[in-house]
């Protein structure tokens, strides 16, 4: 069985990212949050774009006011006003000033701006109650960024602050990778839709609607292909029609011992090359992850096994990252784990790396996991709702005590 280290560097190794002259789609500035920066961005203006005022005040010529004090002000003659957004028309001279506002062009003449607080106004002349330092509180052209160097790399995640550059920028479309697309399919004869009464013996196929939730999170998108019965010849149709259509494919159940647990042989017949089998984890032991050397294009399986909680923690702990370097995203693809303060007793047998989940709760400005609450059968999707860490329990250890550290995934980020 492999570790679940071994395990999560093989999946990495058996995704490439996808291709940045294949895999690219032009969408507008807006629809471009949370997806992959396609391009290095460069823009031909200057930031900022001209010389203006950081504070409400006066622009004067630092030569001028250098020896200003309380005791001995310098008075300077107010020539113009310069609110944001005009055209100074005068050049500053010796003994002037300009009245000027956060974001207004400097005028000619002037390198220094006083701000308001540090004068007195008196008609049209100002008084200068302090010395500012040379250049103060002027935001000098191309000081924040150069026109025709690199603005924003290529290969990272949009959010509102470059979403903002952008802007600025003058990018009102941007290239972006395309959302990786990910098959799901549930397999067994025990499963109903949400929207059907349950007969002796059914349950709702919840995992397609956990992984499809899963997928959107991750930045893809899903392709919900439903229940398929554990019958190999439905089973071989419906995972075929999977790889054909989909980067990767992910099935809940069937991976198991069972005598109706099909998913291996029908991925051997298919010509699939099976990667792992099991990993020494709990939950989450049966996992199948297979890649198809015969397609045309690169396909990734995971066979997840079926039970809830498996497929949830099997996805946080290896999916999400098989996704991230999928999509596009420079590095950092490996689950990030943190070390916080356990405020509860956990549990494992010591041997398998043992996952339990719960909430990071902020207590005194430090996170502190806390396990959910009810029985954590890997059966009980139910004490999950609200869970928003799972924590790691090494393989060799058996129990954590309450105050004790321990490495934990945050999820839902
Ligand atoms: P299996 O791996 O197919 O043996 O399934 C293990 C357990 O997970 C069984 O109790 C199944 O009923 C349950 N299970 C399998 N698939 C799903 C699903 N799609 N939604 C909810 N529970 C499932
Ligand atoms: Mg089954």
């Amino acid at each position: 069985m492999l570790s679940v280290s071994d395990t999560e560097a093989i999946i990495l190794n058996l995704l490439q990212p996808l291709d940045n002259r294949h895999d690219l789609e032009v969408v507008d500035l807006l629809a471009a949050v949370g997806r992959i920066l396609a391009t290095p961005i460069t823009s031909n203006l200057d930031f900022p774009h001209w010389d203006n005022s950081a504070m409400d005040g006066y622009a004067v010529r630092y030569e001028d006011v250098q020896h200003a004090s309380t005791e001995q002000p310098t008075v300077l003659e107010i020539v113009e006003e310069i609110p944001a957004g005009y055209q100074p028309e005068y050049t500053i001279q010796q003994g002037q000033a300009a009245r000027i506002f956060t974001g207004a062009l400097m005028p000619q003449g002037a390198d220094t701006v006083v701000m308001q607080e540090m004068t007195y106004r008196e008609d049209n002349r100002v008084c200068i109650l302090a010395a500012p330092k040379p250049q103060e509180f002027v935001r000098y052209k191309a000081s924040f960024y150069q026109a025709g160097t690199q603005l924003l790399p290529a290969r990272i995640k949009l959010n509102a602050q470059e979403i903002a550059v952008l802007a600025a920028a003058q990018c009102p479309q941007v290239s972006v990778y395309r959302r990786p697309r990910v098959a799901i399919l549930s397999t067994g004869n025990e499963l109903v839709t949400p929207d059907k009464p349950l007969e002796a013996g059914q349950i709702v196929d919840s995992n397609q609607y956990a992984l499809a939730a899963l997928v959107k999170q991750s930045g893809a998108e899903p392709l919900m292909l439903g229940i398929v019965k554990d019958e190999p010849i439905a089973l071989q149709e419906a995972i075929a029609h999977a790889i054909a259509n989909a980067d990767i494919v992910l099935s809940s159940g069937g991976v198991s011992v069972g005598d109706y647990d099909y998913i291996e042989q029908i991925l051997e017949s298919l010509g699939a090359t099976i990667h792992i089998r099991a990993v020494a984890m709990r939950p989450g032991k049966p996992l199948t992850v297979a890649t198809f050397p015969n397609a045309t294009r690169p396909v990734v399986y995971f066979g997840l096994p079926g039970n809830p909680a498996s497929v949830l923690v099997t996805y946080w702990r290896f999916v999400h990252s098989a996704i991230k370097k999928l999509s596009g995203v420079a590095g950092g693809w490996e689950a990030s784990f943190i070390k916080v303060r356990s405020q509860d007793e956990l549990r494992a047998n010591g041997k398998r790396e043992t996952y339990v989940w719960g909430r990071l709760h902020l207590i005194d400005k430090a996170y502190k996991f806390h396990k959910a609450c009810g029985n954590d059968s890997s059966g009980n999707l139910i004490n999950l709702a609200q869970t928003n860490a799972i924590a790691m329990i090494p393989v060799g250890k058996t129990l954590i005590f309450p105050g004790e550290e321990v490495l934990v995934l945050p999820v839902n980020n």
